[in-house]
């Protein structure tokens, strides 16, 4: 589904990509756990093109993501990161729907989508589509930004540290809403975090990275067991 091959990104001085190697299957939900400055959000940004490796490559369903235009691969695949930045002037429906919009849907499509998206994240559409985004909780914010990541109907969801500027309760309540939401999905998850607690807690695939490479991967057992 991604494949990471020999991939190498340098800021200046700092190597934040030393040749990562990585596959990531698909419906996993694969967490690349690390220490800050491991190149865990570079890693993750080269999947959609934010950022270009200097050398190496990734691949997407077997296809080089250097290949395609950024606007056309970024519509493909969910991002959300923390702090989601909602635009503020918009309702909850015209947030999540804007993808959607950009895409030339129909309004009903967009309107039916994003009901369906508020249920998938179990929140009432009748009570939310209409609110504004300061009239939402931290952690329903947090939903919302996973719901417009998903309104297109991307093929993968990329999530860099989503959880992060939360507390801690909604914190553990949003783990397991994205545990039920990738059962219940099947979407291929792969998300970035330095909370060891939260990527045993999540990943199918747990993979640790420091200074750029790969350390280990495997599933959160096989790690555990490993000498
Ligand atoms: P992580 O997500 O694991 O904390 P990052 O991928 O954000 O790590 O960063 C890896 C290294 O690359 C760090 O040393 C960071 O300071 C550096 N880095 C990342 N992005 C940039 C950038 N745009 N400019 C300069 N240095 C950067
Ligand atoms: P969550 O667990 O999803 O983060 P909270 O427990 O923080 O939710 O929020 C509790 C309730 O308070 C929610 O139903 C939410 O709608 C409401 N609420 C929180 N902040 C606001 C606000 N600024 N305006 C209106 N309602 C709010």
């Amino acid at each position: 589904m991604i494949r990471f091959e020999g991939v190498r990104k340098t800021f200046g001085a700092t190597r934040a990509l030393d040749g990562l190697d990585l596959e990531v299957p698909e419906g996993a939900f694969a967490v690349l756990l690390g220490g800050s400055g491991a190149g865990k959000s570079t890693a993750l940004r080269t999947v959609n093109r934010l950022i270009d490796p200097d050398a190496g490559r990734v691949l997407l369903r077997g296809r080089d993501v250097a290949q395609e235009e950024a606007p056309t691969l970024r519509r493909r695949i969910g991002y959300v990161i923390q702090g989601i930045g909602l635009f503020p002037h918009w309702t909850v429906a015209r947030n999540i729907g804007a993808v959607p919009r950009l895409l030339g849907w129909e309004d009903r499509r967009i309107a039916a989508r994003v009901d369906e998206l508020l249920a998938l994240l179990r929140l009432d559409p009748s009570a939310y589509r209409d609110r504004m985004p300061a009239q939402l909780s931290g952690g329903q914010a947090q939903r919302i930004g996973v719901a417009r990541a998903l309104a297109a109907g991307p093929d993968i969801l990329l999530m860099d540290e989503p959880f992060g500027a939360l507390d801690a309760i909604t914190r553990q309540a949003m783990q397991q809403e994205m545990a039920r939401l990738h059962a219940a999905t099947g979407k291929t998850i792969l998300l970035v975090t330095h909370d060891v607690d939260e990527a045993f807690s999540l990943a199918t695939q747990l993979c640790v990275m420091a200074e750029g490479r790969l350390l280990q991967a495997g599933t959160p057992r096989e790690l555990l067991d490993a000498p």
